[in-house]
């Protein structure tokens, strides 16, 4: 046996991770070095015994050997956060394919200075019943700003100045001349810092349905037991998820221990936070894009320091260090943003298992159209699935159109409002209510489908929609298949074979065209370039300020709008035609969660999905909205063609200066694990004996290699091939036959990137 080294860094903070110093691992210490262990090492010239990481093996030295000095000892305190952290890397390294570094500056906070970040807030100075006498005589005197801001502080001691300032649309001298009044007083703090003092006004527990309550004893009561597990809460919006997850974090902090709430970015909006503010005082604390690094390394160390218990915030708040973590909550876990589209690339849920498993913690996670991955989970009894059917604030489920746009163009109508929509819109714009007009932009992938008949070009192999190319080819990014785009449809011979082309611009143009008394918000990625304007086009649409909302997926998020009582989706079709094998989950939840948009309030709701496709399956369940029934096909197709989560698959991107070269190294991986299956093939007939490097070669499937759906960014082309099998580790196992592959030959590249169970075609 050879020798054994491990890399142990000294400093474990985010900007060291690039300086790891190997060490000899004496033979006593062998079986007891792991990453994420604590060690001591003797360092620098003196020797100066400092305390480090392990971060990696290795079974060399990487300078002469008889200058590398040897591990000391191990420490022998229990495990700490930051040793959690480090095995969480290693374990993302592993399955997921990065190098360690970038694991390991996922997982650790960037080490900054606070800098303190100003945020102004408005403090009520008199008590409520005063507020309550001030404000009509306010109205009498038409100072309607003064009432809108005595208003919204009647609930709210204290409240931010920018809510103030931006969302009930107060100027800065009105609130210079409440303060000057003695009314209210303009604060400057650190608003996220201790985001809760400035809500006095604390909630408690509103009593819970016989529903919620058994979920949250169980949950609880499995986690006394030792059985810390994974559950799954499928229920609508409204069912009162959101309690149930208060209600488990509640009992967590009863038992000192913390908890991570993710939320997708997109819905961390004032009104969410504000419920757990309430609950859970200056406890809790948030994490998102919009803290600057300082303060997000601030929140880290209030989380390390015991002074918090819960965090909310996007996927990357999953590492943070609490000493006694509890629960992982992942609301909307369906989300695409869960899963990060730089290396390593880590999906939030199963490496919320993976940490709970490591902490003794349970992961719940909830949403109201769960992942296909989730519900299969559940399925195969890996999660405990609970439902919640009702919803707690009453409203109605909306009635549900499906127009078929066959028969629009067969009865000359040529535009994008079908008969049915425009008599229901101007119905809206007769009476006051208002409408959300929703384009699923992200499913405009070039697709080709004919108007007349609803026929769609697919690839005879991958059974994912062509994408048009200039020239007229036809191009399936999966496999490579090309064919010319035919003059006539294949299926009814009509010459309407084309792709659909409109924008939300163009939408919006096409409302004012129809509607000339409407007035029209639209909200794409153009118009919302920051998370502000965003807020501000929501805002607006809430406050009545339009009737109509053009937008794409964007609008079906977070807001509830009481005075939506019509929704119509444009074009069902768009995101059912994407290249990719989710296409149909996509679309499902996207027209579930759309349609969830209309009757809110206490309005009977109406909506109308458009389609060319009215008998696809994901469009008929969404309709009804039945889950179950789109989830007993959909999980058919996947396993039938095994896609995830019925197999698992590895997209291995090489991206490249040159064409050709990144079109050799994809060769060659896909000749290359060829050969090796094949040898793994010869030694499974030749000697059963070790049947722990048997593998099922049989149940392997290489798909490409082939020019990526984005076959060139910024001058550097990509190429792609696939591997599917049900085992993941199996392609954990051609990962790193071609990570050490990659090392022995010259390839020219620029990157290699491995992603499992992709969330996008390449
Ligand atoms: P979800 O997270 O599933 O969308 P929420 O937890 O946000 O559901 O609940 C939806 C609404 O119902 C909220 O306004 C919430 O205050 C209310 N609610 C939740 N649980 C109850 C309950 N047990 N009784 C009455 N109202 C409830
Ligand atoms: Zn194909
Ligand atoms: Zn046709």
């Amino acid at each position: 046996m050879g020798e054994k080294y491990a890399d142990i860094i000294v400093d474990i903070s985010h900007d060291k991770v690039d300086r790891p110093f190997r060490y000899r691992i004496p033979r006593e210490l062998e079986d007891k070095v792991i990453p994420g262990v604590r060690v001591h090492v003797p360092f620098g010239k003196g020797n100066k015994e400092l305390t480090g990481y392990v971060v990696d093996l290795a079974d060399s030295a990487d300078y002469p050997a008889e200058k590398i000095k040897d591990i000391s000892c191990i420490d022998e305190k229990d495990t700490t956060v930051e040793g959690d952290l480090v095995q969480t890397a290693y374990w993302m390294k592993s399955h997921y394919g990065s190098t360690m570094i970038m694991a390991l500056k996922t997982v650790l906070p960037v080490k900054q200075k606070f800098k303190q970040l100003e945020k102004k807030k408005v403090l009520r100075l008199i008590n409520r019943s005063e507020i309550e006498k001030l404000i009509p005589e306010c109205e009498r005197r038409h100072q309607t700003a003064k009432v809108r801001v005595l208003t919204a502080l009647l609930d709210d001691e204290i409240l931010p100045y920018a809510l103030i300032k931006e969302k009930l649309n107060v100027s800065p001298s009105t609130l210079a001349s409440l303060e000057k009044q003695g009314i209210i007083s303009i604060e400057t703090e650190s608003y996220y810092r201790n985001p809760v003092r400035q809500i006095s006004q604390r909630e408690t527990a509103k009593p819970l349905s016989d529903g919620q309550r058994h979920i949250i004893e169980d949950v609880i009561k499995d986690y006394c037991a030792g059985n810390t597990g994974t559950y799954l809460i499928h229920g609508i919006t409204g069912s009162g998820k959101t309690e149930v997850y208060i209600g488990i974090i509640e009992q967590m902090i009863k038992k000192g221990k913390q908890a991570i709430v993710l939320i997708p970015e997109i819905a961390l909006t004032y009104q969410t936070l504000l419920r757990f503010y309430k609950r859970f005082g200056d406890r809790v604390s948030v994490m998102n894009s919009s803290l600057s690094m300082g303060e997000k390394y601030d929140q880290m160390e209030r989380a390390r320091k015991g002074e918090l218990d819960v965090i909310i915030g996007p996927r990357s708040a999953l590492f943070t260090p609490f000493p006694n973590l509890g629960i992982i909550i992942i609301d909307e876990e369906h989300e695409n943003s869960y899963k990060s589209e730089s290396m390593p690339k880590y999906h939030a849920r199963e490496t919320a298992i993976r940490i709970a498993a490591v902490k003794g913690a349970s992961v719940v996670l909830g949403s109201a159209t769960p992942s296909m991955e989730a519900y299969y989970r559940a399925a195969k009894g890996e999660y405990k699935l609970y439902k919640l059917n009702e919803r707690l604030t009453g409203g109605h489920l909306p009635k549900v159109y499906t127009i078929d746009l066959r028969e629009e163009l067969k009865e000359g109508n040529r535009s994008i409002f079908s008969r049915k929509l425009k008599e229901l819109i101007e119905m809206r714009l007769f009476s006051g209510e208002q409408t959300m007009l929703f384009l699923n932009r992200r499913g405009y992938a070039g697709f080709i489908s004919c108007r007349a008949c609803g026929f769609v070009m697919k690839c005879p192999h991958c059974d994912v929609s062509l994408s048009e190319h200039r020239n007229g080819r036809l191009v399936c990014h999966y496999c490579g298949y090309e064919v010319m785009k035919p003059e006539k449809c294949p299926e009814c011979g009509s010459k309407y074979l084309m792709g659909f082309r409109a924008g939300t611009e163009q939408i919006e143009e096409a409302v004012h065209k129809e509607f000339p008394t409407a007035r029209v918000l639209r909200m794409d990625a153009d118009s919302t370039r920051s998370k502000e304007s965003y807020e501000k086009i929501l805002s607006a649409f809430a406050d009545g300020k339009a009737d109509i909302l053009v937008g794409t997926q964007m609008i079906v998020k977070g807001h509830d709008f009481p005075n939506v009582t019509l929704v119509g989706i444009l074009a069902a079709d768009l995101s059912l035609n994407q290249n990719d094998y989710r296409a149909g989950e996509r679309t499902f939840q996207l027209l579930t969660q759309a349609a969830g948009r209309a009757g809110r309030g206490d309005k009977p709701g109406e909506v109308v999905i458009q389609t060319y496709q009215p008998e696809h399956y994901s469009i008929v369940h969404a309709a009804r909205q039945d889950y179950e029934s789109f989830y007993e096909e959909e999980i058919v197709y996947r396993e039938l063609l095994q896609y995830p989560p019925a197999a698992h698959m590895l997209a291995v991107l090489v991206i490249s200066k040159a064409e050709e070269d990144g079109k050799y190294v994809t060769d060659c991986f896909a000749e290359y694990i060829k050969q090796q299956i094949d040898q793994v093939d010869e030694l499974n007939k030749i000697s059963k004996l070790d049947k722990s490097k048997d593998i099922d070669t049989k149940t392997f499937y290489i798909i490409g290699p082939t020019q990526a759906y984005v076959s060139k960014i910024n001058d550097l082309y990509r190429h792609i091939i696939y591997f599917k099998h049900t085992d993941y580790e199996k392609l954990v196992w051609i990962k790193d036959m071609l990570e050490t592959y990659t090392k022995e030959q010259n390839f020219k590249y620029q990157s290699i990137q491995y992603d499992f169970d992709p969330m996008n075609v390449y």
